[in-house]
C-alpha cells in the first residue's frame, strides 16, 4: 500500500526533496491531516463509477485519496513548480490527470467533455487557495457545469455566508446566488493546526449539493441577481431606498413603492430580511414595471 502523503512528515519530505519552497500569494496552505481528508472525501459521495475535479491539488495530498475513491480525477494546478512532485505523488493513480492552468481560465466545459466521459457523476472536491474561494465557486455555478456536489475548504466565515438563512448579518448576496444553485451544509469546522502553513483565518468544508432546478421561478436570471446585489448596496438602509437608488429617479420613486406592496414586501425592511422567494417575486414585479 502507498503511504499516505498527507503527514507533516511525508509533507515536509517531499519539500525537502523537490527544494519547494511555498507560495503565499498562491494561497498555499497544505493539509497533512488524514482525517480531515477522510471527512472532505466522504462527504463528496464517490465512487469508481464517478469522476473528481480538483482544484490546486499542491503536492497531492487530497488528490491522492480522490484516486483511491473515483473512477477519474482531474486536477488543475497553476503552479509549474510543483507538476513534478506530482507526478511523483500520483503515479500510483494512472485514472488521476493533472493540468496546468488558472481555474478562472480553464474552459471548464471543454475540459469536462475531454477527461469525464463515461462517468455518471461529477463533483468538485478541493481546499481552494482563499485569496480566489468566491470567484472560483461563481464560476463553478454560473456555468452550469453537470456537477453533483462541489465539496471545499473555505475559510469559515465565507461558508457561514454561502449558508446563512435570511435574518442575520451573514446573509446577503452570495447566500442567495449560491441557494439559488445548490443546497449548502457546513460539513466541519476546521482548526488551523491541520495546514502547513497555519492560515490566519479559521476554516470550513461546506457541500453544496447542486440542485437540478433552481427553487424559485425567477424568468430573468441576471435581473434578479441584480435587484440582489442592489438591495445589500448598503446593508443599514430599506429595501426601498437601495432599490430607488439603482432603478428609479426623484420623479418615478413612487412607483417603487407600488411594486413593493404589489410584492406583499414592506417598503421599510431591509435586504437581509427578504427570502428567496420574496427577491424572485420582486424582481419579476420589477422587470415588468421597468420594461
Ligand atoms: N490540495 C492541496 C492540499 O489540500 O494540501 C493544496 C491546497 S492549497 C490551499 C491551494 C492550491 O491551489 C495550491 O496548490 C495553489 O498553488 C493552487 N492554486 C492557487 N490559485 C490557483 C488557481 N487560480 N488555479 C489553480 N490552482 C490554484
Amino acid at each position: 500500500s502507498v503511504e499516505d502523503i498527507a503527514s507533516p512528515k511525508k509533507t515536509k519530505e517531499l519539500m525537502q526533496k523537490f527544494g519547494f519552497t511555498l507560495k503565499k500569494s498562491l494561497g498555499q496552505n497544505f493539509l497533512i491531516d488524514y482525517n480531515i481528508l477522510h471527512k472532505i472525501v466522504s462527504a463528496a459521495d464517490l465512487t469508481p463509477q464517478k469522476g473528481a475535479l480538483e482544484i490546486g491539488p499542491g503536492i497531492g495530498a487530497l488528490t491522492q485519496q480522490l484516486g483511491k475513491a473515483a473512477g477519474r480525477v482531474v486536477a488543475i494546478e497553476i503552479d509549474q513548480r510543483l507538476l513534478p512532485m506530482l507526478e511523483e505523488t500520483l503515479s500510483p493513480y494512472p485514472h488521476t490527470t493533472v493540468v496546468h492552468g488558472d481555474v478562472l481560465k480553464v474552459d471548464l466545459k471543454e475540459l469536462f467533455e475531454q477527461h469525464f466521459q463515461g462517468v455518471s457523476q461529477v463533483s468538485v472536491v478541493a481546499n481552494l487557495p482563499y485569496y480566489v474561494t468566491t470567484p472560483i465557486i461563481m464560476k463553478l455555478l454560473e456555468e452550469k457545469l453537470p456537477l453533483e456536489n462541489i465539496v471545499v475548504m473555505i475559510q469559515k466565515e465565507v461558508a457561514d455566508r454561502m449558508a446563512a438563512k435570511p435574518g442575520g448579518k451573514d446573509y446577503g448576496s452570495l447566500s442567495i446566488a449560491v441557494q439559488y444553485y445548490c443546497i449548502p451544509e457546513v460539513v466541519t469546522i476546521v482548526p488551523r493546526t491541520v495546514f502547513i502553513p497555519q492560515p490566519n483565518v479559521d476554516s470550513a468544508v461546506i457541500r453544496l449539493k447542486v440542485r437540478q432546478t433552481p427553487p424559485v421561478d425567477v424568468e430573468d436570471e441576471a435581473f434578479f441577481f441584480d435587484v440582489v446585489q442592489a438591495s445589500f448596496v448598503q446593508r443599514r438602509k430599506t429595501i426601498y431606498n437601495n432599490l430607488a437608488a439603482k432603478y428609479f429617479t426623484k420623479e418615478t420613486k413612487s412607483e417603487l413603492e407600488v411594486i413593493l406592496q404589489q410584492s406583499g414586501i414592506d417598503p421599510s425592511r431591509r435586504g437581509e430580511t427578504l427570502s428567496m422567494e420574496e427577491y424572485a417575486v420582486l424582481s419579476r414585479n420589477l422587470a415588468r414595471a421597468l420594461s
